[in-house]
């Protein structure tokens, strides 16, 4: 589990990017908000976070909006590429970012904040 602190930094990026998805890494130290290449229902990391935070991702982040916090086909298809870092979902509704949701590679439950 992250320290309170990072999950609140995930939360604002998400409500900052509703009604779209945000995406981002979670560094030792804290979170790099990244740029969505996507619209709507989807997200691409930008090369550029990347590359800055890279040897150093703990985890890879993004958000549904208005569904669950939980692993889709597309983000286990995604999560293949990362197999030693955390995938972590956080569900925003009406611009208000709720339960966080930390899953393995193979999309397994980690952890959940609520
Ligand atoms: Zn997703």
């Amino acid at each position: 589990m992250y320290e309170p602190r990072v999950l609140d930094q995930i939360r604002q990026h998400a409500q900052k990017a509703w009604p779209d998805e945000c995406c981002g890494v979670v560094v030792d130290g804290g979170v790099r908000a990244g740029r969505n290449l996507r619209r709507g229902a989807a997200f691409e990391l930008d090369a550029a976070t990347l590359i800055r935070a890279h040897g150093r991702i703990l985890g890879v982040y993004h958000s549904h909006c208005g569904a669950p916090a939980s692993m889709s086909a597309a983000d286990r298809e995604h999560a293949r590429w990362w197999p030693a870092v955390d995938h972590v979902v956080v569900r925003v509704d009406d611009g208000l970012a709720g339960t966080i949701r930390c899953h393995g590679h193979d999309g397994a439950l980690r952890w959940t904040s609520v």
